[in-house]
């Protein structure tokens, strides 16, 4: 097939490009770099069968042939980075999401939409499930990202209702994995960063919240899982591994033999208390399960960033 990933030099999407090239598709990337990176496509870029167009997919890019899939990815994804880019961060869930579906109808293709936990917003229900509806404050500092990702949704299904496209919408759970951005602001590239340079690490409150941590490769496989299924309702994918990020801090710190402990910093503003995936729906779907150990993705990811720091880029 031959497929278009939008966000193609983030992290995320990088890797789901690998995937799709594995597979023997044709793969043409789009981005603009705000919050991705050259690195992510130094060994795509000589990948048959891979091209990249640098563009912001805010508005329509001239791109030709017909697709057969289009994967929705390009957003800013980490607090810090939304935060700074609100407005990029609302255009990516609505104009991007537009303008992409009417390619996708236009070409015939399959859409499939790269939606979030956080749609969930502080969420009331535990494990979430899909059919929860949420719980965001739609004007605190996160709700540009909340709120995008949910129009974005709601415009993707109106694209299904009225105009017959076939979509899909996956909900990602928190995933680390190599080539995040050490500086992203997120915890694990925050946490390796500062265990590797021997400085203790940032909790933010008492770090009594929770994430459910998923390993980059797990959850490529299940958005390709979804993308290829019959499923056309909203799919969470992430690993059902809960810890605090206390547990976290800890844990690298034993891992990587850090011994400057940990500092607590203030609790960002509507920053989720608890937060793990019901991942019956994909189960049931496309046998989706994870399968990377937390312990070998932490190892995987304490490399790269090891390796960054070797190249005197950390
Ligand atoms: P990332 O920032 O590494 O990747 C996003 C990519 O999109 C970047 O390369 C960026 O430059 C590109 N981009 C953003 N706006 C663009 C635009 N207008 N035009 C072209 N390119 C643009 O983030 P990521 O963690 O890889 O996230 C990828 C997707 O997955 C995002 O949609 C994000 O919301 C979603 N997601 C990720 C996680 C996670 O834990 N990583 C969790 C939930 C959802
Ligand atoms: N966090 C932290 N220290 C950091 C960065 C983040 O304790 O240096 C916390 C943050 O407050 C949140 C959790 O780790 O409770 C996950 O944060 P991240 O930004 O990675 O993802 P999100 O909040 O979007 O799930």
């Amino acid at each position: 097939m031959r497929i278009l990933v939008s966000g193609g030099a983030g992290f995320v999407p990088s890797h789901l490009c690998d995937r799709l090239l594995d597979q023997g598709h044709e793969v043409v990337a789009v981005d603009n770099f705000v919050t991705g990176h050259r690195r992510n496509l130094e060994v795509l870029s000589s990948r048959p069968g891979f091209s990249f167009v640098q563009a912001d997919v805010t508005v329509p890019v001239e791109l030709p042939g017909r697709f057969d899939r289009v994967y929705h990815m390009a957003s800013p994804a980490s607090p810090i980075d939304y935060v700074e880019l609100p407005f990029a961060t609302l255009y990516a869930g609505s104009d991007a999401t537009r303008h992409l579906l009417d390619r996708s109808r236009k070409d015939g293709a399959r859409f499939l939409l790269a939606s979030t936990s956080e749609v969930y917003g502080d969420p009331a229900v535990h494990p979430q499930t899909e059919d929860y509806w949420g719980n965001v404050n739609p004007i605190g500092v996160r709700s540009v990202y909340d709120e995008a990702k949910r129009f974005a949704e709601a415009l993707t299904m109106a694209y299904r209702r009225y105009h017959g496209v076939q979509t899909r919408i996956v909900r990602i759970f928190n995933t680390y994995g190599p080539r995040m951005r050490p500086n992203d602001g997120r915890v694990m590239p925050a946490f390796c960063s500062q265990a590797l340079r021997g400085e203790p690490l940032t909790v933010f409150g008492d770090g009594s919240q929770t994430r459910s941590y998923s390993y980059v490769s797990d959850l490529v496989a299940g958005i390709n899982g979804l993308m290829e299924s019959d499923l056309a309702e909203p799919c969470n994918v992430g690993n059902p591994h809960e810890m605090t990020m206390l547990e976290l801090a800890e844990h690298i710190n034993r891992f990587t033999g850090n011994r400057a402990g940990i500092v607590h910093k203030p609790l960002p503003s509507d920053d989720p208390t608890r937060r793990r995936p019901d991942i019956s729906r994909a189960r049931a779907a496309f046998g989706w399960e994870p399968q990377v150990p937390f312990d070998v993705g932490v190892s995987r990811t304490v490399e790269f960033f090891r390796g960054l720091m070797e190249r005197g880029e950390l």
